[in-house]
């Protein structure tokens, strides 16, 4: 096999074998862009090196020629005692993990080779510096000693000789502290810091590998839903110095700003500093034009690289630089990860600089995506306690209770509080508590520090670089602007303004809200300043082409004419689900005890009768909102049970009356009713169409109500267009029988009124049997709407309210589960059920009209499913409706 590839060998089509940051290194230099020279070993030696538990003997031969090639090429050689050449070994998995692996700098310094180093650089300060950063590096990543230790004594140090900052330690200071850090590896782990180059290259290189499975990695790639057997890359990367002086530096920046799509570089620099300095958030960084003053030619070059890389691959790029004493280093360069709202305007910006279409415009953004804009903002109308305000890093509004660490994060966000993680900086052993938080805000840092990077990435609300805010963990107390908070105290922040407020702020719809509910005019007049008027803009193109681009349409699910009306104004073509059992609860609950409680046939269709112009009046309504567009009415799903009193409560209400003397007959009743219909599994009991054929009338009763509706509507001039459905079909011959009452009782409904009433009659297809047997059902059955809540159930044997919280946890960690079923469809199970059915009904009748109406109708993933099978239509909840327009487009390009 070959292990090795230099940067010249590769392109960033080759993300599996070398990872994002190896194949965008190599397309850089495929490019022309200055890249110090290097090799990258591929994720397919790291999977080996995890089988295995040693490296491929064949690797250590091809790291040797690579090294030797560097060496020949820059005349340097590594670790040497003259002019030494000194690598970086750099994680780089396919999927970028911000801050999640490890990178050790500066390998091949070693007692001889800093002054070779110091005398090459006329540096000395420069190299001591460079040696003590490798030993605490290499201490703790490849030695996995603790970096306290060498913080501590870092920090010991500063305060020995009064310094404020790391860089007043002198050349003499930071001698000292590479003898300090030494001898802190001799005693913790019995063996010297390995003095030989290679031998610190070899051990570095496994230690990047051992990377890809710390706790915090796998956390991390679950959180993402990464696989656990991809491996990652290691690029060896020859070091650059931005720590050599004035006249370097190392920075970050963007192609346009990723937090709020903003045309126009951006960026943050830090003069005299390695790459490590910036993201750590160790300094306060520049913005980037402040380097236009500092160094006009490096800058000038770096925006013609940007320029070439945003050209190039046509979106937006996050790079990392270097600046060696006025020469400009390019060291990564990735398509940057982004906010929901500048997803948005970068991509229409990229389609009105003709650099993309609009189709793939539409592929950059997201569901998701569209989602966060959708969130509520603050409303600033009231009175509001200003704390401060910092940068505005990651968007959305965020109000809750102060945590100070991981463990009161996680443990008040599990008793269900919502909680701000609030932090001086944040570090990657942050993740779980940033995970809890509903929001983050750290005093350090700027915009592409780790809480800025990984809450963008999470979607999280974050504020960060809050200089005023002063975190004191030991005393447990947040002091700004004259307060001193404590853990449980409430604020409030604005990821996109950066303001921080104390106490509760009340929130409000956002701007695209507004659009998407009532229109371009009122998502524009929402819009507060230019920038959000863009945003709405950009949501309002790329809906409309998604809606142009697709071919399943979108219903809702809704029961009500109030929830009709919204998802309709939300561009719903239909209502996909309107479940009726909704209609009997309330009031009209007893009614259904009437029902159950019957002792005659005609006592029963007497109470049933006091239903029908209740049910009417109720399908009159939501016909009318959805007048014109095909509205599917679920005839009675659950099991009558549900609409009467809990059996332990009644029998207690019916012993206290006997016990008290007053026997109510009718609660007596009823507690023998409850009892006879209790069952041990309602989900599989008498529910759905067997509950239809048990209860003479009940689904007659329906019906014959949506048959009047439209009766009436059509006679005041409306188009209403009802679809029956009935729900939990698993033989055709449930279907026939309900069929044939429903066309009796059309036919008569329709005679009597002087009309035609050819309503579609359809199923739900919810049991593995439905699916299997569905050329069959669909020999009764105008559509199939796939239930996709109850199918997964069934298949899968899980009962949807009990397996949640007892098992799923485990067997999301255990790998048994990716992520839970009834959130993104199983296609591999349950999708080979849908499959099934839509391949059998279409089958049987070619024109069958086939949708989804499970929860997975709005979720982005299973669209894309569900368009692959070819259905007609999905529905979800109406919130969830812009979205699937959207994911449904995407799904089609
Ligand atoms: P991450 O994936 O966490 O960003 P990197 O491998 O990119 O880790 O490295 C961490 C930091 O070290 C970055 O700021 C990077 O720019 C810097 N760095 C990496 N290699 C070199 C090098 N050869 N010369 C100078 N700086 C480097
Ligand atoms: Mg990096
Ligand atoms: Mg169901």
């Amino acid at each position: 096999a070959k292990y090795v590839y230099r940067f010249s060998e590769g392109d960033k089509d080759q993300k599996d074998l070398l990872g994002g940051k190896g194949a965008n290194l190599a397309e850089m230099v495929k490019i022309g862009l200055p890249v110090p020279p290097g090799f990258t070993i591929s994720t397919q030696a790291c999977r080996e090196f995890m089988r295995e538990g040693v490296v491929p003997p064949e690797l250590r031969v091809e790291v040797t020629m690579a090294v030797r090639e560097i060496e020949d090429t820059l005349g340097r050689q590594l670790g040497d005692f003259h002019e030494p050449l000194l690598v970086s070994v750099r994680s780089g998995a396919k999927f970028s993990m911000p801050g999640m692996m490890e990178t050790v700098l500066n390998v091949g310094l070693n007692d001889a080779s800093v002054k070779g180093l110091a005398e090459f650089t006329g540096d000395e300060r420069f190299a001591w510096d460079s040696y003590r950063r490798l030993i605490q590096m290499f201490g703790k990543t490849v030695l996995d000693l603790d970096g306290d230790l060498f913080s501590a004594a870092l920090d010991a140090k500063k305060a020995e000789v009064g310094a404020a900052t790391d860089v007043d330690l002198s050349a003499e200071d930071l001698r000292d502290l590479v003898a300090t850090f030494k001898h802190i590896v001799l005693e913790q782990t019995g063996r010297e810091f390995p003095q030989h180059p290679r031998e610190q290259l070899d051990l570095a290189i496994e230690a990047v590998f051992g990377s890809w499975n710390t706790e915090r990695a796998r956390l991390y790639r679950r959180r993402e839903r990464i696989p656990d057997d991809l491996g990652t890359a290691v690029n060896v990367v020859t070091m650059v110095f931005g720590n050599l002086g004035s006249d370097s530096g190392t920075g970050v920046c963007f192609t346009r700003d990723p937090s709020t799509g903003q045309a126009g570089v951006y960026g943050d620099y830090l003069p005299n500093a390695q790459g490590e300095d910036v993201v750590a958030g160790i300094r306060n960084t520049l913005p980037l034009a402040a380097l236009e003053e500092i160094d006009p030619d490096s800058y000038r070059d770096l925006l013609q690289a940007m320029r070439r890389l945003e050209t190039h691959y046509r979106d937006l790029c996050d790079i990392e630089f270097t600046i060696e004493r006025g020469k400009l280093w390019l060291l990564q360069t990735r398509v940057g990860k982004r906010t929901a709202a500048a997803a948005f305007r970068i991509a229409t910006q990229l389609v009105d600089e003709h650099l993309i279409t609009m189709d793939e415009a539409i592929a950059r953004t997201s569901g998701e995506q569209l989602s966060q804009l959708m969130f509520p903002q603050f409303d600033r109308s009231g009175d509001t306690t200003l704390l401060t305000k910092a940068m505005a890093a990651s968007p959305g509004a965020a109000v809750g209770e102060i945590v100070l660490d991981n463990e009161q994060a996680i443990t008040r966000a599990a008793a269900g509080a919502h909680v701000i993680l609030v932090r001086r900086e944040t570090n990657p052993d942050d993740l779980e508590g940033m995970i809890a938080a509903d929001g983050v805000l750290t005093a350090r840092g700027g915009k592409t520090s780790h809480a800025a990077v990984v809450a963008r990435g999470m979607g999280k609300c974050a504020v960060v670089g809050a200089e005023e805010i002063d975190v004191d963990a030991a005393a447990q107390e947040v002091r700004v602007a004259g307060h001193t908070l404590r853990p449980g105290d409430v604020i409030a922040i604005d990821g996109s303004t950066g303001e921080v407020f104390l106490g509760e702020v009340p929130v409000t719809d956002s701007p695209v809200m507004r659009y998407i509910s009532d229109g371009l005019e009122a998502g524009l007049g929402a819009a507060p300043d230019e920038a959000t008027k863009e945003l709405v803009l950009a949501v309002h193109r790329v809906l409309e082409h998604a809606d142009a681009t697709r071919t399943m349409e979108v219903r809702a699910n809704a029961d009500t004419a109030l929830d009709a009306r919204r998802a309709r104004d939300r561009g719903a073509q239909g209502i996909g689900l309107c479940r009726t059992e909704h209609q009997f609860l309330g009031d009209r609950r007893t009614y259904i005890e009437h029902v159950v409680l019957a002792e005659t046939d005609e006592q029963r269709d007497a109470a049933l009768a006091e239903l029908l112009p209740l049910q009417r009046e109720d399908f009159v309504g939501l016909l009318e909102a959805m007048d014109g567009l095909p509205t599917t009415i679920r005839l009675i799903d659950p099991p009558l049970h549900e609409f009467l009193p809990d059996l332990t409560e009644l029998s207690v209400a019916v012993a206290l009356a006997e016990r008290d003397g007053n026997v109510d007959d009718h609660q007596v009743r009823l507690l023998a009713a409850v009892r006879r219909m209790h069952e041990q599994n309602p989900m599989l009991g008498l529910r759905g169409v067997r509950l239809g054929l048990k209860v003479p009338g009940l689904f007659a009763l329906q019906i014959r109500a949506i048959a009047e509706a439209t009766v009436e509507l059509r006679r005041r001039g409306l188009d209403p267009r009802p679809e029956i459905m009935v729900p939990l079909v698993g033989s055709v011959r449930e279907l026939q029988i309900v069929r044939e009452e429903a066309q009796g009782i059309l036919r008569e409904v329709g005679a009597s009124a002087g009309m035609r009433l050819d309503l579609p009659i359809g199923c739900m297809i919810e049991l593995p049997r439905a699916a299997l047997t569905a050329h069959r059902i669909a020999e009764e059955a105008d559509f199939f709407s796939f239930g996709t809540n109850d199918l997964t159930q069934t298949t899968w044997g899980f009962s949807r309210d009990d397996v949640e919280g007892a098992f799923f946890t485990d067997y999301l960690e255990n790998g048994v589960l990716t992520i839970s079923p009834f959130e993104t469809l199983d296609a591999a199970g349950v999708g080979a059920l849908v499959r099934v059915g839509v391949e059998g009904g279409r089958a049987t009748r070619p024109s069958l009209h086939v949708g989804v109406c499970g929860e997975h109708g709005g979720d982005p993933e299973s669209i894309h499913f569900f368009q692959q099978v070819g259905l007609d239509y999905v529905s979800c909840s109406p919130f969830r409706v812009p979205i699937a327009r959207l994911e449904a487009g995407r799904a089609a390009v």
